[in-house]
């Protein structure tokens, strides 16, 4: 087990927040877990992978349990469908380019999600009409409690819209060490979602092929969103509220321009980037840290900003679009 003592997060966090890791331990073998576990260490106070989908509030005194498990193995197969293992430390878009190189389907649409493999069931990681559950198979975590290697099938994950048992029932009782994935040796597109058919038209694909529709992904999400390497960020820090189709209707008849979609019987999945635009925060800056320019869901940090104030902006928004249009909204980041 490889340990290093007081480092700064900086660098492993997408929003780029300094926060100083007391002891950080590098697990890149899954027994490494076992003799952490086992060898009557306290329970970690981080599990960090790539750090995409977090908030770093303050210093995290104790350990920080950095999951660096490779590997990538065909597991099995069928005449339709090719089953491949990856290790919690793989990087999710570069398992995406190797998908696509060896020509199997499935996943094309998720490309260039920052993160790691291991975190991707996490919150059913999702984009462009494909969640991780429609290729997830199977995964094996470490239960800290227990003490031992468990696997978890689809079901067993309770995968729902940025959810799954990992983030609820779960919480600080799972490690990640592998996912597996049932892969599709024929390919079924999904181009209706958002601007694909429209970037691969304006690209002139003649033959749909899984690596068109990556890279038309790819420009969309180039176009649409800060490259966490120049403004620090987590992505959507925000859900998309799921509303009662009836308080939904109120809403369109003040607000016409509401963006909301049908999630279910009676209810609304409503734009939550509309909802803090219209309530006046789309570009608004305070300093180092603020709400991005081109989309309202994604709070930015300019260079030097805390994740305290993040939060506290994150809380002001909570708490205006609540009052403005009765809908509370929940964060998807996840606060540490
Ligand atoms: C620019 C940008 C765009 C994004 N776009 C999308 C998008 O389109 N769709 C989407 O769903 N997400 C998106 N995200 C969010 C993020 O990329 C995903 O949530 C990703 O899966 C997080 O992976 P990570 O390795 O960085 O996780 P981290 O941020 O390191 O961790 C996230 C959570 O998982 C826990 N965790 C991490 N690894 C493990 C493990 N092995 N075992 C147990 N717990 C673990 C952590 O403790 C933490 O609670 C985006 C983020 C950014 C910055």
């Amino acid at each position: 087990m490889r340990v290093e003592h007081h480092i700064d997060l900086k660098p492993f966090n997408t929003f780029g927040l300094s926060s100083i890791a007391e002891r950080m331990v590098h697990v890149e073998h899954p027994e490494e877990l076992q003799d952490y576990f086992e060898g009557g260490e306290p329970s970690p106070s981080l599990v960090l992978g790539g750090g995409s989908n977090m908030l770093l509030t303050k210093d995290v005194a104790g350990t920080t349990l950095k999951i660096e498990l490779p590997g990538i193995k065909v597991v099995k197969e069928d005449d339709d469908h090719v089953y491949v293992q990856v290790g919690a430390g793989e990087v999710w878009h570069q398992f995406v380019l190797h998908s696509i190189a060896q020509g199997w389907a499935g996943i094309e649409n998720l490309s260039l999600i920052p993160g790691n493999v291991g975190a991707a069931p996490m919150q059913n990681i999702g984009a462009y009409g494909v969640e991780i559950k429609d290729v997830f198979y199977e995964l094996e975590a470490y239960l800290t409690q227990d003490k031992t290697f468990e696997k978890f099938g689809l079901d067993d994950c309770a995968f729902g819209y940025r959810e799954s048992v990992f983030k609820r029932g779960l919480k600080n009782k799972a490690v990640i060490t592998s996912v597996t994935f049932r892969l599709n040796k024929q390919p079924t597109f999904h181009t209706s979602y958002g601007a694909i058919q429209q970037q691969l038209d304006a690209i002139g694909v003649q033959d749909l092929s899984i690596r068109a529709v990556s890279d038309a992904v790819i420009a969309i999400r180039q176009s649409k969103l800060p490259d966490p390497k120049e403004i620090g960020n987590s992505g959507s820090f925000f859900k998309n509220p799921v509303i009662d189709s009836a308080h939904f209707d109120q809403l369109k008849e003040k607000y016409p321009a509401i963006v909301g979609y049908p999630a279910g019987e009676g209810l609304t999945k409503v734009a939550a980037g509309w909802l803090i635009e219209h309530a006046g925060y789309k570009g608004k800056r305070i300093g180092d840290y603020g709400v991005h320019v081109k989309q309202a869901l994604v709070l930015v940090n300019y260079g030097g900003a805390k994740g305290e104030d993040v939060f506290n902006l994150s809380e002001e928004i909570i708490s205006t679009v609540n009052e403005v249009y009765g809908i509370q909204l929940e964060r998807e980041v996840n606060v540490i």
